[in-house]
């Protein structure tokens, strides 16, 4: 439209045609690809069979997710990945905080991948997951040589749940690691509480870090946990410490005699070494080389993974059967009126059970 002032009585002065609002936007900005392809479940086993770790990594936490369909599609690529699994040694590593647990896988971790040419996955098993709050970095950073090896795969502890559910999580874990080609497991727990009993389920090799320097006693590791150990092997032996360490490696020696002999009919060995100062690794891997090849030798390492395999049908059902009940609308509806009538005595606790344990197959024989 002729605007006004660019009559010929304004003169000197011509008002431009106006352009139109230009786009906020960039047009030439390359749209955003979408972040993330969805894979099908024969996809992802393609792909991690092949050692690619991001999809290895992306099924790895569908495995620890709790949403159902993830669940669904976890559960498929694991069978999927069964038949390729198997192939690796487990290694279950524990120890108290302090110990140097970090340092040493960090040392024996380093060593396997560059000495011994092996891939290497390492999980934990950490139910309370204080310590990295389930971040990636903390764990890397825990582990900073071996984080920096092509051939290692660092994975921290599913985060918190309960102690069966995180268990269950990190065998599963296993099995895609192993459909991977990680021929070396570590599974790492701190020496504290209950899950050295779930680390040992699924491992091979169980192997306890202890200190030197603390007189006889077994440092606040239960009697159980180094009945478990088929090796004990005494770190910080070094400097004015070797000494020191080597006492202590002779007092946990008779320590064992002193238990009956394992079912693996392995005598568990007691070794020092030093995590910082990278000695005694090699003799540390020589002994579960030693262990592995011995126990294949009088079947006990077929028959532990056989029993292993039971017991986590076993684990899972029970872990299944309780996360359903609790999450049912049902039990969630009675629940907490049924504890108060427990508080109150108006029912007992067994009949209150009882109940609701009547009405959650009651609704679910309806639903079938
Ligand atoms: P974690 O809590 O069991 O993971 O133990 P860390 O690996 O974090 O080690 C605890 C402390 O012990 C750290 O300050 C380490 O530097 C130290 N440490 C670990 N291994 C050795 C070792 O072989 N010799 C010495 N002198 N110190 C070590």
């Amino acid at each position: 439209m002729k605007h006004p002032e660019n009559d010929p009585k304004y003169a000197g002065l011509a008002v431009n045609q106006g352009v139109s609002q230009p786009p906020t936007i960039n047009p030439y900005l390359k749209p955003h690809k979408k972040r993330k392809k969805d894979y099908s479940p024969s996809e992802y086993v393609e792909q991690i069979r092949k050692g690619n770790i991001t999809l290895l990594s992306r099924a790895v936490t569908l495995v620890e997710s709790q949403l159902r369909e993830h669940q669904i599609a976890a559960q498929e690529i694991i069978e999927k990945c069964l038949p390729y699994s198997g192939n690796s040694v487990r290694i279950g590593i524990t120890g108290v905080p302090g110990a140097g647990k970090s340092t040493s896988i960090d040392a024996f971790g380093t060593y396997l991948v560059k000495e011994k040419n092996k891939k290497l996955a390492v999980l934990a098993i950490d139910p309370s997951s204080e310590r990295s709050k389930g971040s990636i970095l903390g764990d890397k950073t825990r582990m900073e040589e071996l984080s920096r090896e092509p051939g290692a795969f660092i994975r921290p502890s599913p985060t918190a749940g309960s102690l069966g559910g995180v268990a269950r999580k990190t065998r599963e874990t296993i099995i895609l690691c192993e459909a991977a080609g990680y021929d070396a497991v570590f599974v790492e727990t701190v020496g504290v509480g209950q899950s050295e009993t779930a680390v040992h389920s699924m491992t091979d090799f169980f192997l306890l870090i202890q200190l030197s320097g603390t007189g006889d006693e077994l440092q606040g590791i239960k009697r159980g946990i180094m009945e478990m150990a088929d090796g004990i092997i005494v770190n910080k032996a070094d400097g004015d410490n070797v000494e020191k360490a080597k006492l202590a490696a002779a007092q946990f020696r008779n320590a064992l005699h002193l238990f009956p002999m394992p079912a693996s009919g392995w005598q568990p060995k007691v070794l020092t070494y030093s995590g910082y100062y990278k000695t005694g690794i090699a003799e540390i891997w020589d002994m579960i080389d030693e262990y592995t090849a011995f126990t294949k030798g009088n079947g006990y390492f077929e028959r532990k993974r056989n029993s292993q395999a039971k017991y986590w049908m076993y684990e899972t059902i029970n872990e299944q059967l309780k996360t359903r009940f609790y999450n049912s609308p049902i039990i969630e509806n009675q629940l907490k009126a049924k504890e108060l009538k427990v508080l109150n005595s108006e029912i007992s606790s067994f009949a209150a059970a009882n109940e609701l344990l009547e009405s959650y197959f009651a609704d679910f024989k309806n639903i079938k």
